[in-house]
């Protein structure tokens, strides 16, 4: 039975909270802190009524001193962090001061430096290793389920494991001609960047959305699927042995394409300020302030996302392929906790992790991705939490 701290009160804070909500047996007390502090008390009205307890706080996650300060007038066990890349460093660095856990479900990137790496956060490996404590990195799907799906299909299927192809395919439709399904500034950044892939020890990089495949994914059917670059590549890449390749692909209508490439060549997607009339904005900034709001896309969106792996390598001396996937439906997350399936499938994994966590089952002192552990615990978990997961031992490849 614990405290913990969640950190945002966005479309992902959302799931997190629903979710720890219906495991009161480990999630006693919970407290949501973010920078708009209305967000975190609508959460709680909503959620509220239960076992656990919700208490909220305003909090600007940028500032260490200020989370030392609430982390020690709160004093929970972990902190998960679901607000935005650009506060890892700082809430990692006040759970070392403090001496409470950390789980995140996206790396670092500095805000004006559009580059996703793991650097900065290994980089606390030794101080968390030292302080006793554990960091949980990456704990979403993609990043997360992806690291853990690989984790399990190496301990279970495979001697060693050659070729890794990551398809993320979201089949549901909001009504909207443009709209991003998380935080449009992070989703854009992440989309607009060149595409890259690793292959026989080092990156190849491609133009964004260079090569793109058409795939027949289960229960949503053929989609175009572009090859991005995405983070759990870098980390699976170190952790996974005698890997070849490793590549990912996301599946974009041909009107969500359009539209950002019209939106590119106008330069609304830059993240160099501009002035206008001696206010400096940043194109991007502004663009997410116009878009559609991804919090509010629970009710419109219809359909299914299918997000999983498919890995080919030996086992004793015979090749074999693997695909394990998740199927989850927009409306039915909707249902359940008032979410799309984008911020579904990211916050029962951030759940799921923070369980294991406090439960001790994925507790070690240092900086880990979520390859690195157990992946038992957890697989069991996703079946039990709503992401249950398919497999198939002959599946239709990428290429
Ligand atoms: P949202 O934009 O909906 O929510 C982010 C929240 O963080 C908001 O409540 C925001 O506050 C808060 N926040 C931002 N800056 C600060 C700050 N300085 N101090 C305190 N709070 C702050 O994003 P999502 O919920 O969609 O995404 C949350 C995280 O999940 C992101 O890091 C995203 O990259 C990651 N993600 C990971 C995925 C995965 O599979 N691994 C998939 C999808 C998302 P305010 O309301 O004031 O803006």
């Amino acid at each position: 039975m614990s405290r913990v701290l969640i950190i945002g009160a966005g479309g992902v804070a959302n799931v997190v909270v629903a979710k720890c909500c219906l495991n009161p047996e480990v999630f006693q007390e919970i407290m949501i802190a973010s920078r708009t502090k209305s967000k975190c008390d609508a959460l709680k009205e909503k959620f509220d009524g239960g076992k656990t307890v919700i208490t909220t706080s305003q909090l600007d996650a940028d500032n260490t001193d200020e989370i030392v300060k609430l982390i020690n007038e709160y004093e929970p066990e972990m902190v998960i962090n679901v607000a935005l890349p650009y506060q890892d460093l700082t809430i990692m660095d006040a759970c070392l001061e403090t001496g409470v856990h950390y789980l995140d479900t996206a790396n670092y990137e500095p805000p004006n430096i559009p580059k996703f790496e793991y650097k900065w956060q290994w980089a606390y490996k030794e101080k968390f290793e030292k302080a006793g404590l554990t960091a949980v990195l990456g704990c979403g799907f993609d990043p997360g389920v992806t690291g853990v799906f690989s984790a399990y299909a190496l301990k279970h299927y495979f001697d060693e494991i050659h070729y890794i192809d990551i398809l993320d395919a979201n089949g549901g439709d909001h009504g909207y001609p443009f709209a991003t399904n998380f935080n449009p500034e992070i989703n854009i950044r992440e989309i607009s960047a060149n595409g890259r892939y690793w292959e026989k020890g080092d990156w190849v990089e491609t133009d964004p959305l260079e090569i793109k495949r058409v795939y027949d994914f289960d229960q949503i059917g053929e989609k175009d699927a572009y090859l991005l670059y995405h983070e759990e590549l870098e980390s699976l890449a170190v952790h996974m042995p005698g890997i070849k390749r490793i590549r990912f692909f996301m599946t974009f209508s041909e009107k969500y394409i359009t539209h950002l490439n019209v939106l590119k060549n106008v330069g609304m997607t830059s993240i160099e300020p501009i002035e206008i009339e001696g206010v400096k904005i940043q194109p991007l900034q502004f663009l997410k302030a116009v878009l559609p709001d991804p919090a509010t896309l629970g009710p419109r969106t219809k359909g299914k996302t299918n997000i999983g792996c498919i890995y080919q390598g030996i086992k004793d001396g015979k090749p074999v392929s693997y695909y394990v996937y998740n199927v989850c439906d927009h409306q039915s997350c909707y249902k359940e906790v008032g979410s799309q399936a984008i911020s579904y499938t990211t916050g029962v994994p951030a759940m799921i992790g923070a369980k294991l966590l406090l439960e001790g089952k994925w507790k070690k002192p240092g900086v880990y991705n979520v390859e690195e552990f157990d992946p038992d615990p957890f697989m069991e978990q996703l079946n039990k939490q709503g992401l249950p997961w398919n497999e198939s031992f002959e599946p239709e490849l990428v290429d």
